[in-house]
């Protein structure tokens, strides 16, 4: 307990006090009580003690803030403070009642590390969880295609050992097979090494001044090839120049393209479309398929949704979500829409100009 006086002077401590603060009680007597006041603390604690005494009243120092107490020695120890005013021969006199509250703010800060601890291991389990998660969706995805090429294999080497009884078309049937769950194997490991860059942060981009509108043919041709006789409309000026990673934007359009392939039967067309609108591209492919239940459309970017699951088209649900991540890392956006007369729209848009941050900022 440390009574002062309207000057600040301190007219009376109790014994604790002494005992708290270090002070035998006639050091104290007659000084400014900013001497228990750490040094920074000093000149605004005269400033609010000057305050105390035009509006005093019973309540506590300093709400919200840490206090501190300075023992002789000039050490320091935190302190909770509860001012009253107390009249004394016609003398206004403040009370200060001050706790030295060493041993609970501890207790707090163990309490928070604590808290701190059990967030860090509820987040590290989390991940635990995510990667383990990964790898078996990862570990079944690569066994399908992997079960296929090794039955067709087996069924070539069959049919060669069987002499004399070769049938060239079977046999290329055979080997289109084996190429086509090769591609579908290769884009799978593709996808995933790209997932796991891009959740260590290590996806970054080769940006080069490119030729959008070049790129987007490469993407169709492409799709074409294995997509079978499916043709694709393009829509776009003779060229439009941008900064960009042009595999990485390419592999974009490839997956879009892929998708509307792949979920969009014939006779629908399939149409990309670029135009520039305000120093943006936009490029838009658009199919005639069955859209996307409404339910489903904020998860399709998610990493591993699928809207049918396991269903008969093949993928791991990762296509989207790897794009979206691309096209963001180039500053631009992708996003579905899709027309009330049905059909599926997936839009790219990008900055001309690049991306803002340099790649591998991120
Ligand atoms: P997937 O490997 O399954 O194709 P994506 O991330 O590319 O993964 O797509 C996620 C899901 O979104 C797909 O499983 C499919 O259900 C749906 N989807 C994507 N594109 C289309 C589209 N053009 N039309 C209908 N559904 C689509």
């Amino acid at each position: 307990m440390v009574i002062v006086d309207r000057d600040g002077r301190i007219v009376r401590v109790n014994e604790q006090a002494e005992a708290v603060f270090g002070y035998a009680r006639g050091d104290i007597l007659g000084q400014p009580v900013e001497i228990l006041v750490p040094e920074r603390f000093r000149s605004a604690h005269v400033r609010h003690r000057q305050g105390y005494f035009r509006d005093p009243r019973k309540r506590p120092m300093g709400v919200g803030l840490e206090l501190y107490g300075r023992r002789k020695d000039g050490t320091e120890f935190p302190v909770e403070i509860s001012l009253s005013p107390m009249g004394s021969d016609g003398e206004l006199l403040s009370i200060s009642a001050i706790r030295d509250v060493t041993s609970r703010r501890a207790e707090e800060e163990r309490a928070q590390l604590l808290m701190r601890e059990q967030a860090a291991r509820a987040a590290l389990e989390d991940a635990v969880r995510v990667r383990d998660e990964f790898l078996s969706v990862a570990a079944h995805e690569l066994k399908t295609p992997i079960t296929s090429l090794r039955a067709f294999a087996e069924l070539l080497i069959r049919d060669v050992d069987r002499k004399g009884s070769l049938d060239p078309s079977r046999f290329r049937r055979g080997l289109e097979r084996i190429d086509a769950q090769s591609r579908k194997l290769t884009t799978l490991i593709a996808q995933l090494l790209d997932v796991s860059r891009i959740q260590a942060g290590h996806l970054s981009l080769e940006l080069a001044d490119a030729d959008l509108v070049s790129v987007v043919r490469d993407a169709v041709t492409a799709v074409e090839a294995v997509g079978g006789a499916r043709s694709v409309g393009i829509e776009a000026p003779p060229s439009l120049r941008a900064r960009v990673d042009p595999i990485r934007f390419e592999q974009v359009l490839t997956n879009l393209l892929d998708n509307a392939a792949k979920y969009a039967p014939p006779p629908g067309r399939v149409v990309v479309r670029v135009v520039e609108t305000g120093g943006d591209a936009e490029i838009v492919v658009s199919d005639e398929g069955p859209g996307i239940d409404e339910a489903h459309r904020v998860r399709i970017f998610d990493p591993f949704y699928r809207v049918d699951g396991r269903g008969p088209v093949s993928g791991i649900g990762l296509g989207l979500y790897v794009s979206q991540q691309i096209v963001e890392q180039h500053g631009g956006e992708l996003r579905a829409e899709f027309p009330p007369d049905g059909g599926t729209r997936m839009i790219v848009r990008l900055p001309l100009a690049g991306p803002t941050v340099r790649s591998g900022d991120r």
